[in-house]
């Protein structure tokens, strides 16, 4: 099994920030451990009008093209140029509920956030469960509705 340092270097292997026009692809790189062991990378796409993809989301989608769907680990990278430090990246609050809904199992998903911290994605998605229905004790009425004005 590789270490947490190897799975660093190797997504940081993947950074390669590429700019088309204003947008910036390839600037975080993930590698995901699926539970047979295979390894799936992907890079960000920071596209506009909501378009674009972390690369965590791409690292997922090439792991379920190769009909996968849960995974032992995750790490994602970013560089920041300026110094040339690395930094582990915990996923996003979509990506943790992405990759929750592609498997339930994937709760326990192992984030590297360092050579020497992991979490589970359990704890970094709390209260993911379907919540129980409102008790409702007193009957609800419903009178007309006020509806402004369309503007002109
Ligand atoms: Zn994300």
């Amino acid at each position: 099994m590789k270490s947490n340092a190897e799975l660093i270097a190797q997504a940081s292997e993947r950074l390669n920030p590429h700019l088309s026009g204003d947008r910036l692809f390839g600037n975080v790189a993930a590698v995901i451990v699926a539970e047979s062991g295979s390894e799936f990378e992907g890079v960000c796409i920071d596209t506009g009008s909501g378009t674009g993809f972390c690369a965590e989301a791409a690292a997922i989608a090439a792991m379920v093209t190769a009909r996968e769907y849960r995974l032992q680990r995750i790490v994602s990278v970013w560089r920041k140029e300026e110094t040339d430090e690395l930094f582990m990246l915990p996923p996003c609050g979509r990506c943790r509920e992405f990759i929750r809904q592609i498997d339930e199992h994937n709760l326990d998903t192992e984030v590297i956030l360092g050579e020497d911290k992991v979490i589970p994605l359990r704890d970094l998605l709390p209260h993911h469960e379907w919540p129980d229905p409102v008790l409702q004790t007193t009957p609800v009425e419903v009178t007309g509705a006020v509806v402004a004005d369309p503007p002109l």
